[in-house]
Formats: structure tokens, C-alpha cells, sequence
């Protein structure tokens, strides 16, 4: 069996580590497809959050708390970035994650693609599974935002004083430096129109068997890989079932702001608010199937095959059995 991951950071690497563990037992063949509408530039270094949330989880590199960073990571290039005022500060790089983007920065600059990069990581960090990012060309998630984030916290303020022009600031600056607080009209994917599929994601939707779409944020990890036109043609109308696991269990993202970011879309933060965004396969969705927590079991999305397990993935095991059941589901 040939299985295709679509995945964003931290979910997407916590459901690939139940996807391996699945596929060892059945010996099925697994390729990752991660969103890069994350990356940035910074202090002249290429940073590639979710690449690195999900080699650094496979590879067992990850921080287990934080979820996302190396683990036993020091912070002392951060302390002597900050003694100079170098911006950004609200960005903090650990001094092991800094060697990844000292090494990815290296190839890049001498002129090998994002995938090759990612490859050449992944030797050391052996995964166990294919990774390739969505697309080797630029693709950034941008916010159209206004105002200056206070009045978000300062409710009945007005316009908080600040400008109230709308303007485009880095997925990561909103996420991070606003915490998603600042008035948000939509999201752009800079770059995603002209971007092309890295190599071995047509090829690998193409031979796939399924196509899970993992519990990612789908506003902000699995809307921008689907932004890549031949890539989202791909899955709605390659030969693999399209099978997605809901990342909000009964009405609540189970970490991180997808509530935040669904809000923007102005759609419901349920199973079936996302389940409905994604749309049935045919009907110019992408879904045959969609996976919802226990207590979501009443979820109807028209067109589409829901079921329900247990979806929290406080481990392998326990993460195994939910793509079990995705599996099963169609
Ligand atoms: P990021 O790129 O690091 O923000 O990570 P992702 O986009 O891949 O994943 C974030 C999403 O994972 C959030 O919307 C969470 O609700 C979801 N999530 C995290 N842990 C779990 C879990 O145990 N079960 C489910 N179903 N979703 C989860
Ligand atoms: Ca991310």
C-alpha cells in the first residue's frame, strides 16, 4: 500500500509518527507533503518550520513540550542577537535548530532545491518516511491585517489609534509576534499560484493508495499546500482515496489558534465546519472520507463518509489506531 501524507507542523508530524507505525506493521510505503507557507527568512538564515517540526519529530530530535524546536536546546545566539537589537526579536531561534538552517541555508544559497535540501537533512535525522515539501518555489502564507493588535485585547477602544490601513504581514509574524490578535481579513498565499509541485509529489499522489489529510490547521497548514494548482488537482483527481482527520474535537482545536484562523474564513470551528471547507471529492472538494472524535459523531458533511474514533494522539499506539481508522473508514 502507498500512502500520501498532507501535513502541516506539530499535527502533522504527531499523526505521521502513528502513519509510520502503521505503515511498519503492514509494510506500507509513506511520502509526506509539507506545507511550506511557513518559511521564512531570518537573521539571513532560511527557516523551515514545519520541514523541521516533522524530520525533528521522526528523527526523535523534537522538543516533547513545546512541540516544536530541538530537544535540550539552548538559547545563547538568541541572547547575543538581542544584546545587538537585532530584529526580529519575537522570533527566537535555539542554538541546535540554528545548525538546520545554517546547513539548509548553505545548499540553497549554492543552488540546490528545497527538496534536495530537505533530503540531505533527512540523512541524518532518518525519518522513516518520504518528506518533501509541497513545492520547491516560493509560496508564503501572508495576513491581511489592520490595525496595531491592541485593540484585540482592548475591546471598546476603537481603532486602538494606530493605523488602520490593511496591510500584509508573514504568516509567522502573525502567528507569533500577535498571537493572531490583530483584526484579520483573509490570508494570501504569496507565490502560490506560479508555484509547481516539488518533484515526487505528482508521482507519489499519482501511485497513492489513499491520501490522508492529517489533523493539521486547515486554514494555515493544508490550505497553502492545496494552493499549489497541479498539487490540489492531484489529489482531487488522482487514483487515491482522500481520507482527512479533523484537528478540532468538539468545537475546539486541540492546541494552537485553528479557531483563530477558521474565524477569518468566517467558517464554524467544529469537525463540521472543516469537513465542509475541505467538501465532498466530485462536488469540487476533496474528501471521501472524514474522521471525526467520538464525541463529533453526529457530524454530517454532504457527499462524504464520516466516522469516528478516538482522535487524540497521546501516542504511537494510540495515534496508530486513529490512522487505522482512517483507513477503514472508506
Ligand atoms: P503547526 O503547523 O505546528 O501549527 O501544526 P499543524 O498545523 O500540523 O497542526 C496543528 C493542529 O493540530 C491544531 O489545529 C490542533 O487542533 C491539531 N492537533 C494537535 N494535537 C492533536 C490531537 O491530538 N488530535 C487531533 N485530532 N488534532 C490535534
Ligand atoms: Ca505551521
Amino acid at each position: 500500500m502507498r500512502i500520501v501524507v498532507l501535513a502541516g507542523g506539530i499535527g502533522g508530524a504527531r499523526f505521521l509518527l502513528g502513519v509510520r507505525a502503521y505503515a511498519r506493521e503492514v509494510g506500507a510505503e509513506v511520502t509526506a507533503v509539507v506545507n511550506v507557507g511557513d518559511d521564512l527568512f531570518l537573521h539571513g538564515l532560511k527557516v523551515c518550520p514545519d520541514l523541521d517540526s516533522v524530520m525533528y519529530t521522526l528523527g526523535g530530535g523534537a522538543d516533547p513540550e513545546r512541540g516544536w524546536g530541538r530537544i535540550d536546546e539552548t538559547w545563547t545566539v538568541r541572547a547575543e542577537l538581542a544584546a545587538y537589537g537585532a530584529e526580529p526579536t519575537w522570533f527566537g531561534l535555539g542554538d541546535r535548530d540554528l545548525a538546520t538552517h545554517l546547513v539548509r541555508t548553505t545548499m540553497l544559497t549554492a543552488g540546490y532545491p528545497l527538496h534536495a535540501v530537505t533530503e540531505a537533512l533527512a540523512a541524518r535525522w532518518q525519518p522513516g518516511v518520504r518528506v518533501l515539501p509541497a513545492t520547491d518555489d516560493r509560496l508564503e502564507t501572508h495576513a491581511v491585517v489592520s490595525g496595531t493588535g491592541d485593540e484585540a485585547d482592548r475591546p471598546g477602544t476603537g481603532d486602538g489609534g494606530g493605523d488602520t490601513g490593511q496591510r500584509a504581514i508573514h504568516f509567522q509574524e502573525w502567528w507569533v509576534r500577535y498571537r493572531a490578535r490583530i483584526d484579520t481579513h483573509r490570508f494570501v498565499f504569496v507565490g502560490a499560484d506560479a508555484a509547481t509541485p516539488a518533484p515526487g509529489v505528482l508521482d507519489a499522489l499519482g501511485a497513492a493508495d489513499v491520501v490522508l489529510v492529517a489533523p493539521s490547521n486547515p486554514v494555515v497548514s493544508i490550505a497553502p499546500v492545496l494552493a499549489v494548482p497541479e498539487l490540489r488537482t492531484a489529489v482531487a483527481d488522482g487514483p487515491g482515496r482522500v481520507v482527512g482527520v479533523s484537528p478540532i474535537i468538539g468545537g475546539a482545536p486541540v492546541r494552537g489558534m485553528a479557531d483563530r484562523c477558521l474565524a477569518v474564513l468566517g467558517v464554524e470551528c467544529s469537525a463540521a465546519g472543516v469537513g465542509r471547507l475541505y467538501g465532498a471529492r466530485g462536488a469540487g472538494g476533496l474528501l471521501d472520507g472524514w474522521l471525526v472524535a467520538e464525541e463529533d459523531a453526529q457530524t454530517v458533511v454532504p457527499g462524504v463518509t464520516v466516522g469516528a474514533a478516538p482522535l487524540r494522539m497521546t501516542d504511537e499506539a494510540a495515534t496508530a489506531r486513529m490512522v487505522r481508522a482512517a483507513l477503514e473508514l472508506t
